[in-house]
């Protein structure tokens, strides 16, 4: 098994990279896709693996359309929750704290500023749906 570096590129862009280990570098490619992929042509999204210990380069694409659902923007990246006020609630009180918002139709938890302030935005997409712990 080797380590490989691979980096996940749009153009020039690298958005994202890791280290994977792997028996061969278009494996590692693999294992970041998640999906087949092939030698690169001249494809903009593209996975960069290097293999340090050999000083070596390969290039890959992938092999099929993009198969991952596309980002979402989750909860969780807006920050820690914000709790507009906190009280103690019961569960009628819970169902009225939902509205659905106009734009994107998700309910949004109006007592969680983050939901309230994103879905505020004139253009977004629906937030990635997470378990919300409320302590
Ligand atoms: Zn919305």
């Amino acid at each position: 098994m080797t380590k490989y570096q691979v980096e996940e590129i749009y153009g020039t862009t690298v958005v994202s990279s890791g280290t994977v280990v792997e028996s061969d570098p278009m494996k590692a490619a693999e294992a970041t896709a998640g999906q087949r992929v092939l030698p690169r042509a001249l494809q903009d999204h593209w996975f960069r693996v290097v293999d340090e210990d050999q000083a070596a380069v390969y290039e890959y694409s992938l092999a099929g359309p993009d198969e991952r659902p596309e980002e979402w923007t989750k909860l969780s990246d807006l920050g820690s929750p914000i709790l507009g006020h906190t009280r103690e609630s019961d569960a009628a009180d819970e169902q009225e704290s939902f509205y659905n918002c106009p734009i994107c139709g998700q309910p949004v938890d109006m007592h969680d500023l983050r939901q309230v302030m994103w879905h505020e935005q004139p253009r977004h997409e629906r937030l990635k749906p997470e378990i919300v712990k409320r302590s």
